[in-house]
């Protein structure tokens, strides 16, 4: 394990912020962070665990160890007359473990095609998209407990998933290293296709002719048609969450804005789309120096050319304000702010 000094970390993030890790470290097995961070040097640092820095914004150089586990390799564990699972080591990249599973035709994730990042991210914001969650195929993950300094596994219901939400985003907050997933994909053909997005497809089809693949495509395709390359464009995706309003506050809304999109989330609750919030307040589209948000959805906050860190956050601030004055409801960041 080789550990580099003052390392530039601008080809790890997807906003491409050129900050720099006091210390970085690439580790081939998960097992090495134990050896890693009981090293004298390193011990009292802080420790940031990166992926492909897909849904992270830098504000700053980071005063630690930042540490990528490129461990690689996908395999079946086990399988019955109906489920398969499979386990993906943490360095792998979610799309080739989705394209692994569409090509073998294991049900269940074809909906969460072509997201950016790893494996080992995954859980940590319940990644989602096209009404899948990951939840929904989670079995468990392996991983290591850094005050501990040991082994654990964790359930799907000890990860406490929520939306964009689990364990690692609170209580295990940076204390965490996972290490490897294991899925429970079904056998037999089953789809989620009530997406709206998904409606023209499924009216042109029979349902017993869709297969696994041409889902996967379509995913792919709306997803190209929407989201900014970040190859081309620095971004991390969604940059807030969408927010959940009570029925007293949903009213009020509707009352207001005869046009409000929304969701119903259950009797209590609905979900307003944080992209149509902001586009409402004028920002689609919008730049600001170096800044902007993305023509083609006002839910992705880009970089133009050199900005940093805090002026990506400044005009997040500015959004999260406009949308508060306007609507009342306060956005949060799903990007992790570092
Ligand atoms: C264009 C674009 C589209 C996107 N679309 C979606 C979408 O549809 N749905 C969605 O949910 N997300 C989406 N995202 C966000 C992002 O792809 C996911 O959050 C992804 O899981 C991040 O993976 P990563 O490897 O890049 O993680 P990073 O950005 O490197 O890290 C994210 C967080 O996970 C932690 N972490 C990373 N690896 C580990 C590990 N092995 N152990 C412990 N902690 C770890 C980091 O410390 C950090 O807190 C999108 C991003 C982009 C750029």
């Amino acid at each position: 394990m080789i550990v580099k000094e003052n390392f530039s970390l601008k080809k790890f993030n997807t906003f491409k912020v050129e900050v720099n890790a006091r210390f970085y470290a690439e580790l081939e097995s998960a097992e090495q962070i134990l050896e890693l961070t009981s090293q004298k040097e390193f011990q009292k640092l802080p420790v940031l665990i990166l992926g492909e820095g897909s849904n992270i914004l830098f504000t700053k150089n980071y005063n630690g160890i930042v540490v990528r586990l490129i461990s690689k390799g996908i395999k079946v564990v086990d399988e019955n007359a109906e489920f398969v699972f499979v386990n993906a080591q943490a360095g792998e990249s979610w799309d080739d473990l989705v394209t692994y599973c569409v090509d073998k035709e294991y049900y269940g994730i074809e909906n969460l095609s072509l997201i950016p990042g790893t494996v080992g991210a995954a859980p940590i914001q319940n990644i989602g998209a096209y009404g899948v969650e990951l939840k929904d195929a989670f079995v468990s993950l392996e991983g290591y407990d850094l005050d501990k300094q040991r082994k654990v596994c964790f359930s799907n219901n000890q990860c406490a998933f929520g939306y964009r939400n689990s364990i690692f985003k609170n209580a295990l907050k940076n204390k965490f290293l996972i290490a490897n997933v294991t899925l429970k994909l079904k056998k037999e053909k089953s789809f989620n296709l009530n997406y709206r997005a998904f409606q023209e497809f499924v009216q042109k089809k029979k349902s017993t002719e869709i297969t696994i693949k041409e889902v996967s495509d379509l995913v792919k395709r709306i997803r190209m048609s929407k989201l900014p390359d970040p190859s081309k464009l620095g971004n991390a995706g969604s940059f807030f969450k969408n927010p959940e309003v009570d029925n007293k506050k949903f009213s009020e809304l509707k009352k207001y804005f005869s046009d409000l999109v929304f969701f119903k989330v259950d009797e209590h609750s609905y979900k307003i789309p944080a992209g149509w919030l902001i586009e409402k307040c004028g920002f689609k589209g919008k730049k600001s120096g170096n800044v902007g948000t993305y023509n083609k959805q006002a839910l992705v906050i880009v970089n133009l050319g050199s900005a940093d860190g805090i002026e990506i956050v400044n005009f997040a601030e500015q959004i999260i304000q406009a949308v508060h004055t306007k609507f009342g409801i306060k956005l949060t960041p799903e990007v992790n702010i570092i």
